[in-house]
Order: C-alpha cells, then structure tokens, then sequence
C-alpha cells in the first residue's frame, strides 16, 4: 500500500514505457496485483512548484498506464476487482503529504476526481495541516493537526478516501482517530519496539487500530536501526507482534521499496538522506517486488495458516477498500 512509483515516473518524464520496462517485470515476478501508488513531493520542489509537481506526477501516471495493457488506475473497490478478474495490476493513486493543496481545501476535490484515494497528512515534516512523527524517539511538535488538516480529514471522510496514519506525529494520530469513524489505516510503518521512532508506531497506537479494525502495512525498510538485524526474519517478527496485539485481520503489506530510487541518488544525496531522516536498510532477500514470494515463503514456514497469509498479504486490504471507498 506505498510505493513510490509517481515521483520515479517523473522524474523518468522523458521515457518512453517506463512502467512497463523498469517496473512491470519485477511485479510480475512478485505477483503483485494492487499497488497504493504515493504521489510525493520531495522538499527541493516545495512549496512553489508542489502543485505542478503532483499533476505532473498524476500525468505519468495516466499516460504510462494508457500505453500498457497490464495496469489499471482503480478509483473503487469494484474496479479493482475488475482489475484482478482481468489480470492486471491495480493501480490506487495515493498522496504521501498534502503540500499540493496548499491550504485550498477545493484542491482536494480536484485530486479526488483524478483518482487519488488515499491521503497521508504529512511526510515527516511539519506543513499546513501538521506535523510528521520524526526519525528520533521523541522531539516533535506536541500539536496535532492545524484547522485546516481537521478539514482535510472531514473532507476525505465524506469524499471516500481512506485516510492514512503513516508518518503524523502522535498527537496527530490520535486526533485523526478521535475525529473518524472508518477503518484507519497505517499504509506504511513498523513497530517501535523493534525500532524506536516517531515515524513507527508504539504498541499503543498499534491497538487504536486494531480497536477500529483498521489495517498496519509493515515497511520493509526500517525494520531495525542496526543494518546486521535488518532481515527477512525480523520483517515476519513486525507482522507477528502487530498481529499478536491485535489479531491477523489487521496486518497487510506496506513494503515502501525505496531501494530502486536510493541506488540512483550520487552518494552526496545518500548522505543527505542519512544526515536528515535515517539510512534506510534493505532487507537482502526483500528489497524489490520480485522478491515478494520469499516472504510468502516464511509465512509458510513459520506456519502461518493459508487463510491468514492470504488476509496478510491481500485481503486485509480489499476489505478496507470495500469499506472505506465509495462508488
Ligand atoms: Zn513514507
């Protein structure tokens, strides 16, 4: 439920049939049939050109998938359905971080229209509706959301679009739970007690969303602080505490592969990347698509039944489509 397609497909803007040619093998490989596709906006574009920016992220998106019969944009539960009966791969546009709206609660609808159906407040940093957890255990703001995020997550409410948990800081988070009344979900994140930062989720808050029956994707790159630990191993251990607190029903996958971006950056940008947030760690035997089978693998092997991988690694999703999105 995060990749970070859009922001790679813009940057390729010049290519021709990149989904297909770069991206399309290893999902195959991994059988993969639904993807949350993440519009995000790195921080040399903000703010002026956010705008811009998430459109053209958008565009990509439409013309890479017009030029291929293997994907389909999913605006509804039944169209992603349909997707899966014509054996393509689902395409649910999200939003990581509402710096394209700027304060215009108007954009939002306009994005709703183009597909998005999904929407994370904030990356991690603070913008106009609030503040993102941070790569530290403690140290961000203790306000949750400005009036304008409240009106954010009204609006998507009643729109239909799945609001996301991943990234906000904790005060935040409690106050997108107290303020709706759907399934929440965290698209993106893993246990703080493997790996103690804002930007994860304590047991706590892991709890809140097995109370609303919401769903946690575990990420695939911050599994553990120290590189040696980050291992397919301690991924099965985040999707077992998550579904010891509160039960298979509520753990889904949310691998966030960065890798295929990090290995394109020159090693000043890596760096930068390490100085601001964190270095991510990339699990060996889970670091793309392709790779997805070895997880299903030790699923099997640490004898998860049949019907709760099949929940893990794609019902617990459908049925958050089938309750939250309208149409
Ligand atoms: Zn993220």
């Amino acid at each position: 439920m995060h990749f970070d397609l859009p922001m790679d497909l813009y940057e390729k803007r010049e290519g021709k049939d990149v989904l297909e040619t770069e991206f399309l093998p290893a999902l195959e490989t991994g059988n993969i049939s639904v993807i949350g596709a993440a519009i995000y906006i790195e921080d040399r574009y903000l703010p002026d050109t956010s705008l811009r920016v998430a459109l053209d992220q958008i565009a990509r998106v439409y013309a890479e998938t017009a030029a291929s019969q293997q994907f389909a944009i999913c605006k509804s539960f039944g169209e992603i359905q349909e997707a899966h009966r014509t054996r393509r791969i689902a395409l649910v546009i999200t939003m990581e971080g509402v710096e394209p709206l700027g304060t215009d609660l108007n954009q939002l609808r306009v994005f709703y229209e183009l597909g998005v159906r999904s929407i994370g407040l904030t990356h991690a940093r603070t913008n106009a509706a609030g503040h993102g957890g941070i790569f530290a255990a403690s140290g961000s703001p203790q306000e949750g959301l400005t009036a304008f995020g409240q009106d954010v997550v009204r609006e998507c409410e009643i729109l239909g679009i799945i609001i996301d948990l991943a990234h906000i800081n904790p005060t935040g988070f409690e106050e997108i739970l107290s303020m709706t009344t759907k399934p929440p979900i965290v698209s993106h994140t893993n246990a703080r007690c493997y790996y103690d930062i804002e930007r994860n989720i304590s047991d706590e808050q892991i709890k809140m969303i097995g109370e609303r029956r919401g769903v946690i994707g575990v990420n695939s790159i911050l599994v553990s602080p120290r590189a040696e630990e980050s291992t397919l191993d301690r991924y099965l251990d985040h999707i077992e505490h998550i579904a010891n607190l509160i039960g298979i029903d509520s753990v889904g996958i949310g691998f966030d592969f960065f890798e295929f971006i990090y290995r394109q950056w020159p090693e000043s940008r890596q760096k930068e990347l390490a100085a601001k947030l964190a270095t991510p760690h990339f699990i060996r035997d889970l670091t793309n698509h392709s790779h997805a089978p070895n997880l299903t693998r030790r699923l099997i092997e640490r004898r998860f039944s049949d019907t709760d991988i099949e929940k893990i690694l794609r019902g617990n999703w459908l049925r958050i489509f089938e309750e939250t999105l309208n149409g």
